[in-house]
Protein backbone atom coordinates (compact mmCIF):
# COMPACT_ATOMS: atom_id res chain seq x y z
CA UNK A 1 0.00 0.00 0.00
CA UNK A 2 1.57 3.42 -0.88
CA UNK A 3 1.85 5.52 1.59
CA UNK A 4 4.15 8.08 0.40
CA UNK A 5 5.00 9.58 -2.29
CA UNK A 6 7.68 12.06 -3.86
CA UNK A 7 8.75 13.30 -7.25
CA UNK A 8 11.96 13.43 -8.29
CA UNK A 9 13.95 14.33 -12.06
CA UNK A 10 15.77 11.44 -12.00
CA UNK A 11 15.66 8.31 -10.34
CA UNK A 12 18.76 6.48 -9.86
CA UNK A 13 17.86 2.45 -9.18
CA UNK A 14 20.79 0.80 -7.65
CA UNK A 15 23.88 1.36 -5.71
CA UNK A 16 27.08 -0.34 -7.49
CA UNK A 17 29.74 1.44 -9.43
CA UNK A 18 27.37 2.39 -12.57
CA UNK A 19 24.71 3.52 -9.67
CA UNK A 20 26.87 5.62 -7.99
CA UNK A 21 28.49 6.71 -10.90
CA UNK A 22 25.35 7.74 -12.18
CA UNK A 23 24.55 10.02 -9.46
CA UNK A 24 28.04 11.77 -9.63
CA UNK A 25 27.52 12.84 -12.78
CA UNK A 26 23.42 13.41 -12.29
CA UNK A 27 24.14 15.21 -9.17
CA UNK A 28 27.13 17.44 -10.47
CA UNK A 29 24.73 18.45 -13.37
CA UNK A 30 22.07 19.60 -10.70
CA UNK A 31 19.32 17.14 -11.69
CA UNK A 32 19.51 16.34 -7.57
CA UNK A 33 18.96 12.93 -7.91
CA UNK A 34 17.84 10.77 -5.64
CA UNK A 35 19.29 6.77 -5.45
CA UNK A 36 17.81 3.96 -4.01
CA UNK A 37 20.06 1.48 -2.59
CA UNK A 38 18.71 -2.19 -2.97
CA UNK A 39 18.93 -4.78 -0.99
CA UNK A 40 22.39 -5.02 -1.17
CA UNK A 41 23.89 -1.22 -0.82
CA UNK A 42 27.69 -0.90 -2.88
CA UNK A 43 26.46 -4.52 -5.45
CA UNK A 44 28.36 -6.96 -5.96
CA UNK A 45 31.87 -5.87 -5.13
CA UNK A 46 31.09 -5.52 -1.17
CA UNK A 47 31.14 -9.31 -1.49
CA UNK A 48 34.87 -9.40 -2.93
CA UNK A 49 38.37 -8.53 -0.81
CA UNK A 50 41.10 -6.89 -2.64
CA UNK A 51 39.99 -4.85 -5.53
CA UNK A 52 42.94 -3.95 -7.90
CA UNK A 53 42.06 -3.42 -11.08
CA UNK A 54 39.71 -0.01 -10.51
CA UNK A 55 42.16 2.65 -12.18
CA UNK A 56 43.40 4.97 -9.31
CA UNK A 57 44.41 3.02 -6.84
CA UNK A 58 48.08 1.87 -7.31
CA UNK A 59 47.86 -0.12 -3.74
CA UNK A 60 44.16 -1.46 -4.81
CA UNK A 61 41.48 -1.14 -2.24
CA UNK A 62 38.62 -3.33 -0.78
CA UNK A 63 35.68 -3.83 -2.06
CA UNK A 64 33.42 -2.50 0.50
CA UNK A 65 35.72 0.62 0.99
CA UNK A 66 35.68 1.20 -2.85
CA UNK A 67 31.87 1.78 -2.74
CA UNK A 68 31.76 3.57 0.57
CA UNK A 69 34.24 5.77 -1.52
CA UNK A 70 32.10 5.86 -4.90
CA UNK A 71 28.68 6.52 -2.56
CA UNK A 72 30.59 9.70 -0.76
CA UNK A 73 31.52 11.19 -3.87
CA UNK A 74 27.64 10.93 -4.85
CA UNK A 75 26.63 12.52 -1.58
CA UNK A 76 29.33 15.15 -2.02
CA UNK A 77 27.29 16.38 -4.79
CA UNK A 78 23.70 16.09 -3.36
CA UNK A 79 22.47 12.66 -3.97
CA UNK A 80 20.36 11.69 -1.64
CA UNK A 81 21.10 8.30 -0.81
CA UNK A 82 18.38 5.87 0.61
CA UNK A 83 18.08 2.34 1.32
CA UNK A 84 15.22 0.98 -0.58
CA UNK A 85 14.01 -1.86 -2.60
CA UNK A 86 12.51 -0.83 -5.91
CA UNK A 87 9.85 -3.57 -6.33
CA UNK A 88 7.44 -2.55 -8.76
CA UNK A 89 7.30 -0.10 -12.19
CA UNK A 90 5.45 1.84 -14.38
CA UNK A 91 7.78 2.85 -16.78
CA UNK A 92 5.03 3.95 -19.35
CA UNK A 93 3.46 6.51 -17.47
CA UNK A 94 4.37 9.87 -18.05
CA UNK A 95 6.26 11.02 -15.88
CA UNK A 96 7.85 7.01 -14.84
CA UNK A 97 6.01 5.53 -11.32
CA UNK A 98 8.35 3.48 -9.44
CA UNK A 99 7.17 1.99 -6.13
CA UNK A 100 10.13 1.51 -3.34
CA UNK A 101 9.38 -1.41 -1.02
CA UNK A 102 5.42 -1.38 -1.65
CA UNK A 103 5.32 1.74 0.40
CA UNK A 104 6.77 5.26 -1.21
CA UNK A 105 5.94 5.76 -4.61
CA UNK A 106 8.27 7.92 -6.58
CA UNK A 107 7.30 9.50 -9.67
CA UNK A 108 10.41 10.43 -12.00
CA UNK A 109 10.96 12.37 -15.27
CA UNK A 110 14.15 9.87 -15.83
CA UNK A 111 14.98 6.61 -14.55
CA UNK A 112 18.67 5.79 -14.72
CA UNK A 113 18.52 1.50 -14.01
CA UNK A 114 21.98 -0.18 -12.53
CA UNK A 115 20.20 -3.06 -10.21
CA UNK A 116 23.15 -4.92 -11.76
CA UNK A 117 23.21 -8.58 -11.65
CA UNK A 118 23.59 -11.79 -9.08
CA UNK A 119 26.38 -14.87 -9.51
CA UNK A 120 24.76 -17.70 -9.44
CA UNK A 121 26.01 -20.27 -6.65
CA UNK A 122 26.01 -23.88 -5.83
CA UNK A 123 24.38 -23.35 -2.86
CA UNK A 124 26.60 -25.47 0.01
CA UNK A 125 27.06 -24.43 3.10
CA UNK A 126 30.69 -24.04 3.29
CA UNK A 127 30.67 -22.45 -0.42
CA UNK A 128 28.59 -19.82 1.24
CA UNK A 129 30.45 -19.53 4.51
CA UNK A 130 33.53 -19.41 3.08
CA UNK A 131 32.22 -16.54 0.45
CA UNK A 132 31.51 -14.40 3.16
CA UNK A 133 34.59 -14.50 5.02
CA UNK A 134 36.71 -14.10 1.89
CA UNK A 135 37.90 -17.78 2.37
CA UNK A 136 39.08 -18.19 -1.39
CA UNK A 137 35.60 -18.76 -3.36
CA UNK A 138 35.02 -16.25 -5.60
CA UNK A 139 32.47 -16.09 -8.67
CA UNK A 140 34.86 -13.43 -10.63
CA UNK A 141 38.66 -15.19 -11.53
CA UNK A 142 39.43 -11.38 -13.19
CA UNK A 143 39.09 -10.42 -9.75
CA UNK A 144 40.62 -12.54 -7.36
CA UNK A 145 42.76 -15.51 -9.71
CA UNK A 146 46.09 -12.54 -8.96
CA UNK A 147 45.67 -14.07 -5.25
CA UNK A 148 46.55 -17.75 -6.44
CA UNK A 149 49.30 -17.08 -8.26
CA UNK A 150 51.33 -20.74 -8.58
CA UNK A 151 48.42 -22.52 -6.61
CA UNK A 152 45.97 -25.03 -7.81
CA UNK A 153 42.54 -23.83 -8.18
CA UNK A 154 39.05 -25.67 -9.13
CA UNK A 155 36.19 -23.66 -11.40
CA UNK A 156 33.12 -25.41 -11.70
CA UNK A 157 30.80 -24.36 -14.81
CA UNK A 158 30.90 -25.52 -18.68
CA UNK A 159 30.18 -22.22 -20.41
CA UNK A 160 32.12 -19.25 -21.88
CA UNK A 161 32.38 -17.87 -18.68
CA UNK A 162 33.85 -20.75 -17.01
CA UNK A 163 36.01 -21.42 -19.92
CA UNK A 164 37.08 -17.59 -20.38
CA UNK A 165 37.85 -17.40 -16.50
CA UNK A 166 39.69 -21.56 -16.63
CA UNK A 167 41.71 -19.84 -19.43
CA UNK A 168 42.84 -16.60 -17.27
CA UNK A 169 43.44 -18.75 -14.27
CA UNK A 170 45.77 -21.16 -16.20
CA UNK A 171 47.94 -17.95 -17.07
CA UNK A 172 47.93 -17.24 -13.06
CA UNK A 173 47.82 -20.79 -11.30
CA UNK A 174 50.06 -23.98 -11.44
CA UNK A 175 46.97 -26.29 -11.98
CA UNK A 176 42.99 -25.39 -12.94
CA UNK A 177 40.82 -28.15 -12.21
CA UNK A 178 36.95 -27.35 -14.57
CA UNK A 179 34.33 -29.69 -12.83
CA UNK A 180 31.57 -29.93 -15.38
CA UNK A 181 28.77 -31.40 -14.32
CA UNK A 182 27.81 -33.14 -18.00
CA UNK A 183 30.30 -35.12 -20.65
CA UNK A 184 29.96 -32.23 -22.83
CA UNK A 185 30.26 -28.35 -22.35
CA UNK A 186 27.74 -25.77 -23.26
CA UNK A 187 30.65 -23.01 -23.91
CA UNK A 188 31.33 -22.32 -28.31
CA UNK A 189 33.72 -24.51 -30.06
CA UNK A 190 36.30 -22.00 -29.91
CA UNK A 191 36.46 -21.99 -26.01
CA UNK A 192 36.03 -25.49 -25.48
CA UNK A 193 39.28 -25.85 -27.91
CA UNK A 194 41.45 -23.57 -26.13
CA UNK A 195 40.59 -25.22 -23.07
CA UNK A 196 41.32 -28.94 -23.88
CA UNK A 197 44.50 -27.59 -25.56
CA UNK A 198 45.38 -26.07 -21.90
CA UNK A 199 48.26 -28.26 -20.60
CA UNK A 200 47.28 -27.21 -16.98
CA UNK A 201 43.46 -27.36 -17.20
CA UNK A 202 42.36 -30.72 -16.18
CA UNK A 203 38.89 -31.68 -17.03
CA UNK A 204 36.64 -33.14 -14.61
CA UNK A 205 33.71 -34.21 -16.90
CA UNK A 206 30.73 -35.27 -14.93
CA UNK A 207 31.17 -33.99 -11.94
CA UNK A 208 29.46 -32.29 -8.94
CA UNK A 209 30.86 -30.60 -6.22
CA UNK A 210 29.76 -32.53 -2.93
CA UNK A 211 31.84 -29.94 -0.46
CA UNK A 212 34.58 -27.62 0.26
CA UNK A 213 36.91 -28.04 3.04
CA UNK A 214 38.93 -25.58 5.01
CA UNK A 215 38.23 -23.73 8.27
CA UNK A 216 38.70 -20.14 7.31
CA UNK A 217 40.08 -20.62 3.68
CA UNK A 218 39.73 -23.33 1.10
CA UNK A 219 41.94 -26.35 1.69
CA UNK A 220 40.43 -28.91 -0.48
CA UNK A 221 36.84 -29.80 -2.92
CA UNK A 222 35.50 -33.13 -2.30
CA UNK A 223 34.27 -34.14 -5.96
CA UNK A 224 32.53 -37.17 -7.39
CA UNK A 225 32.21 -38.37 -10.80
CA UNK A 226 28.38 -38.88 -11.69
CA UNK A 227 28.77 -42.28 -13.68
CA UNK A 228 31.65 -44.04 -11.51
CA UNK A 229 30.21 -42.44 -8.12
CA UNK A 230 33.69 -42.44 -6.58
CA UNK A 231 34.74 -39.06 -4.81
CA UNK A 232 37.92 -37.43 -4.43
CA UNK A 233 39.34 -34.67 -3.11
CA UNK A 234 40.86 -31.35 -4.81
CA UNK A 235 43.86 -30.07 -2.81
CA UNK A 236 43.14 -26.23 -4.27
CA UNK A 237 43.15 -23.01 -2.23
CA UNK A 238 40.96 -21.40 -4.96
CA UNK A 239 37.13 -22.54 -5.63
CA UNK A 240 35.81 -20.26 -8.25
CA UNK A 241 31.76 -20.40 -9.52
CA UNK A 242 31.07 -19.55 -12.96
CA UNK A 243 27.65 -21.14 -13.58
CA UNK A 244 25.96 -18.05 -14.89
CA UNK A 245 24.57 -14.79 -13.51
CA UNK A 246 21.31 -13.47 -13.09
CA UNK A 247 20.24 -9.81 -13.58
CA UNK A 248 18.07 -8.07 -11.20
CA UNK A 249 15.56 -6.81 -14.16
CA UNK A 250 12.37 -8.86 -13.38
CA UNK A 251 10.40 -5.76 -12.25
CA UNK A 252 11.02 -4.52 -15.55
CA UNK A 253 9.75 -7.35 -17.34
CA UNK A 254 6.99 -6.86 -20.35
CA UNK A 255 8.19 -3.11 -20.62
CA UNK A 256 11.84 -2.87 -21.41
CA UNK A 257 13.12 -4.81 -23.94
CA UNK A 258 15.30 -7.65 -22.89
CA UNK A 259 17.26 -10.51 -23.88
CA UNK A 260 15.91 -14.13 -23.50
CA UNK A 261 18.26 -14.15 -19.97
CA UNK A 262 16.74 -10.71 -19.01
CA UNK A 263 19.76 -8.37 -19.84
CA UNK A 264 18.32 -4.90 -20.51
CA UNK A 265 18.71 -4.02 -24.50
CA UNK A 266 19.98 -0.69 -24.81
CA UNK A 267 20.46 1.31 -28.02
CA UNK A 268 24.60 0.61 -29.09
CA UNK A 269 26.78 2.63 -28.19
CA UNK A 270 24.06 4.37 -25.57
CA UNK A 271 22.30 3.73 -22.29
CA UNK A 272 19.28 4.73 -23.73
CA UNK A 273 16.46 1.59 -23.72
CA UNK A 274 13.20 1.41 -26.07
CA UNK A 275 11.47 3.76 -23.59
CA UNK A 276 12.48 7.33 -23.54
CA UNK A 277 13.92 8.56 -20.56
CA UNK A 278 14.72 5.25 -19.17
CA UNK A 279 18.59 4.28 -18.99
CA UNK A 280 19.84 0.76 -18.35
CA UNK A 281 23.39 0.99 -17.01
CA UNK A 282 26.04 -1.81 -15.30
CA UNK A 283 25.63 -5.45 -15.35
CA UNK A 284 21.98 -5.34 -15.73
CA UNK A 285 22.50 -4.44 -19.18
CA UNK A 286 26.00 -6.01 -19.96
CA UNK A 287 26.89 -10.01 -19.96
CA UNK A 288 30.10 -9.55 -21.62
CA UNK A 289 32.45 -6.94 -19.96
CA UNK A 290 31.40 -6.93 -15.83
CA UNK A 291 33.61 -5.39 -14.67
CA UNK A 292 33.36 -3.21 -12.09
CA UNK A 293 35.12 0.09 -14.31
CA UNK A 294 33.03 -0.63 -16.81
CA UNK A 295 29.99 -0.30 -15.20
CA UNK A 296 30.72 2.53 -13.96
CA UNK A 297 31.76 4.15 -17.88
CA UNK A 298 28.45 3.19 -17.96
CA UNK A 299 27.06 4.97 -15.42
CA UNK A 300 28.67 7.85 -16.78
CA UNK A 301 26.74 7.93 -20.06
CA UNK A 302 23.26 6.65 -18.37
CA UNK A 303 23.41 10.57 -16.52
CA UNK A 304 24.75 12.27 -19.41
CA UNK A 305 22.06 10.60 -21.51
CA UNK A 306 19.61 11.45 -18.66
CA UNK A 307 20.67 15.12 -19.01
CA UNK A 308 20.41 15.59 -22.82
CA UNK A 309 17.04 13.85 -22.37
CA UNK A 310 15.80 16.45 -20.25
CA UNK A 311 17.47 19.11 -21.86
CA UNK A 312 15.42 18.35 -25.07
CA UNK A 313 12.12 17.88 -23.21
CA UNK A 314 12.69 20.99 -21.90
CA UNK A 315 12.23 19.88 -18.06
CA UNK A 316 15.87 20.77 -17.17
P1 LIG B 1 25.82 -20.13 -19.16
O1 LIG B 1 24.42 -20.14 -18.64
O2 LIG B 1 26.06 -20.09 -20.62
O3 LIG B 1 26.58 -21.42 -18.63
C1 LIG B 1 26.46 -21.84 -17.30
C2 LIG B 1 27.26 -23.10 -17.12
O4 LIG B 1 27.20 -23.46 -15.75
C3 LIG B 1 26.70 -24.28 -17.93
O5 LIG B 1 27.76 -25.05 -18.43
C4 LIG B 1 25.92 -25.06 -16.88
O6 LIG B 1 25.93 -26.45 -17.09
C5 LIG B 1 26.74 -24.79 -15.63
N1 LIG B 1 25.93 -24.89 -14.43
C6 LIG B 1 24.77 -24.26 -14.15
N2 LIG B 1 24.32 -24.59 -12.93
C7 LIG B 1 25.24 -25.46 -12.43
C8 LIG B 1 25.34 -26.16 -11.22
N3 LIG B 1 24.44 -26.02 -10.24
N4 LIG B 1 26.41 -26.97 -11.03
C9 LIG B 1 27.34 -27.12 -11.99
N5 LIG B 1 27.30 -26.47 -13.18
C10 LIG B 1 26.26 -25.66 -13.39
O7 LIG B 1 26.53 -18.90 -18.38
P2 LIG B 1 27.84 -18.08 -18.77
O8 LIG B 1 28.05 -17.12 -17.67
O9 LIG B 1 28.94 -18.99 -19.11
O10 LIG B 1 27.44 -17.27 -20.06
C11 LIG B 1 26.30 -16.39 -20.08
C12 LIG B 1 26.14 -15.80 -21.48
O11 LIG B 1 27.20 -14.89 -21.75
C13 LIG B 1 26.19 -16.86 -22.59
O12 LIG B 1 25.30 -16.49 -23.59
C14 LIG B 1 27.60 -16.79 -23.07
O13 LIG B 1 27.76 -17.24 -24.41
C15 LIG B 1 27.91 -15.31 -22.92
N6 LIG B 1 29.34 -15.07 -22.75
C16 LIG B 1 30.07 -14.77 -23.85
C17 LIG B 1 31.41 -14.57 -23.76
C18 LIG B 1 32.17 -14.26 -24.98
O14 LIG B 1 31.59 -14.28 -26.05
N7 LIG B 1 33.45 -13.95 -24.89
C19 LIG B 1 32.14 -14.64 -22.48
C20 LIG B 1 31.28 -14.98 -21.38
C21 LIG B 1 29.93 -15.19 -21.53
P3 LIG B 1 25.03 -27.15 -18.24
O15 LIG B 1 25.73 -26.86 -19.52
O16 LIG B 1 25.08 -28.58 -17.85
O17 LIG B 1 23.66 -26.54 -18.15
Amino acid sequence: MTQQSEHTSCLIIGSGPAGYTAAIYAARADLKPVLYTGMVPGGQLTETTEVDNFPGYPKGITGPELMEDLKAQAERFGTQVRFGTATKADLNSNPKRIWIDETIEITADTVIISTGASAKWLGLPNETRLRMNAGGVSACAVCDGFFYRGQDVAIVGAGDTAAEEATYLSKLCKKVYMIVRRSEMRASKAMQHRVKNTPNIEILWDSVTEDIIGENAVEGVVVKNTTTNESRTLNVTGFFVAIGHKPNTDIFQGQLNMDELGYIDVVGGSSKTNIPGVFAVGDCADKTYRQAVTAAGSGCMGALDAERYLAASGAH
